[in-house]
């Protein structure tokens, strides 16, 4: 198996098995995506204690392969990570996403970043990009509390 397949592979299985998928008990942070685009809608919610740190994290959502693997790898890679280290996860992954070519986050495992790069192959496909960034763009927006439903037709 090549890493192309490999890749594929990783984002076909997320995509049938989302993890964290459904409202999470007690959340206390949520924020909603759409992406029209490409018809992706995405809810995430998450509990943040009193240390700042992603007890939990899910999401509820319909759209994409592509939309809902990256939603899935998100929440799996994000859940146990403090507010500043799921923060620059974030943002490595919208830098590798967009025109880096590998992930620089010291707060990623290897297998972690292996997980990530599988949406890597989305670059060539800038509809795609969308898809793909919808549901870290949402993160952010719940851990900020910014309540503003985002919209990923005027994200840049
Ligand atoms: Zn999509």
């Amino acid at each position: 198996m090549n890493l192309k397949e490999l890749y594929q592979e990783i984002i076909l299985e997320h995509g049938k098995n989302p993890r964290n998928l459904g409202k999470t008990d007690n959340f206390n942070k949520d924020a909603k995506g759409h992406n029209p685009l490409c018809g992706d809608n995405v809810h995430v919610y998450l509990k943040l204690n009193g240390q700042r740190i992603v007890e939990d994290i899910s999401f509820e959502g319909s759209g994409c392969a592509i939309s809902m693997a990256s939603a899935s790898i998100m929440t799996d890679l994000i859940k146990g990570k403090n507010e500043h280290e799921a923060k620059e996860i974030v943002e490595d992954f919208l830098g590798m996403i967009k025109e880096n070519p590998k992930l620089n986050s010291e707060n990623l495992k290897e297998d972690e970043k292996t997980k990530l790069m599988c949406l890597s192959g989305v670059k060539q496909y800038p509809m795609r990009v969308k898809c793909a960034t919808l549901s870290w763009h949402t993160l952010i927006s719940a851990i900020d509390n910014t309540q503003e439903e985002i919209n990923s037709e005027t994200l840049g």
